[in-house]
């Protein structure tokens, strides 16, 4: 994987999250500000504004440009997290210019971890770690396993989906919708529908 296909990743992130910037806008309407979907429509599209600019010269430039850009442009609890995590995650690719399905899981790992690091949440809590935390899991697996790029982000992408579908039951530890106590039970948590995309999108630029 070279700087392009990050770049690609990005784009179909930024495509996917506005067709789906209502759903999340609802989802966080019901448990939150209502602003997710505005908010990360916003954030991708400004860091694909910024790839436009500086052509960053390797994939870890990319993400760590796309990462400061969601910092800078997304308020709120997703801009820092997101961007933290995409930042970790370029800084963890180094001055490579082209990454292994291995490289990229340390990335992404180094990225989750950043974000448990800044938000204090575990898996579990109804936040976007729930979506991120298997995903990554089901990454290193298909390394070990020793399984084809598709199947492995096809892996990771399904892992992510299922991560999300079960926040609904789960009553929220962390971020805004945790002040709602037991009234966010029966919900998606918005994050974890995003993260989600975050996932879908790397499956279909990698397929
Ligand atoms: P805000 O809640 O500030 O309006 P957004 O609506 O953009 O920000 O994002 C909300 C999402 O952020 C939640 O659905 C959840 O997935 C995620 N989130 C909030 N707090 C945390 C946290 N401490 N750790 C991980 N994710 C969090
Ligand atoms: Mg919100
Ligand atoms: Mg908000």
């Amino acid at each position: 994987m070279d700087k392009t296909f990050f770049r690609e990743w990005i784009t179909e992130i930024a495509r996917l999250v506005d067709a789906r910037r209502e759903e999340l806008t609802r989802l966080d309407t019901a448990i939150g500000d209502g602003d997710h979907g505005t908010n990360l429509a916003r954030g991708f599209g400004a860091a694909l504004e910024a790839l436009r600019s500086a052509d960053p010269p390797t994939p870890g430039e990319v993400l760590v440009t796309v990462g400061r850009t969601l910092i800078s442009t997304v308020g709120g609890a997703s801009g820092p997290l997101y961007g933290t995590a995409f930042r970790r995650a370029g800084k963890a690719l180094g001055d490579a210019l082209e990454v292994d399905l291995a490289g990229l899981h340390e990335a992404l790992r180094a990225g989750l971890a950043g974000v448990q690091q800044l938000g204090g949440a575990v898996e579990g809590d109804k936040t976007m770690v729930d979506a991120f935390a298997p995903a990554v899991a089901a990454l290193g697996e298909a390394v070990v396993a020793g399984k084809a790029m598709g199947d492995a982000l096809a892996a990771a992408a399904q892992a992510a989906e299922q991560g999300s579908a079960a926040t609904v039951p789960l009553r929220a530890r962390k971020g805004r919708a945790s002040y709602l106590g037991e009234r966010s039970i029966g919900h998606q948590d918005p994050g974890s529908v995003s993260t989600a995309l975050v996932f879908a999108a790397l499956h279909r630029v990698g397929a």
